[in-house]
């Protein structure tokens, strides 16, 4: 099971499962909620360091 951290919220999500992902700057980034992606696709630069 591949897993990655949910830069908003920093909950772990399931990639294999995971409805809610963006790219940025050529990664993909992953997400528990639609509400975490919402608020990284508005200001990705404030999550990804
Ligand atoms: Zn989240």
């Amino acid at each position: 099971m591949a897993k990655a951290i949910d830069p908003v919220c920093k909950m772990e999500v399931d990639t294999t499962k995971a409805k809610f992902k963006s790219d940025y700057k050529g990664k993909t980034y992953y997400f528990c909620s639609e509400n975490c992606k919402k608020k990284f696709d508005s200001s990705p630069s404030a999550y990804v360091k």
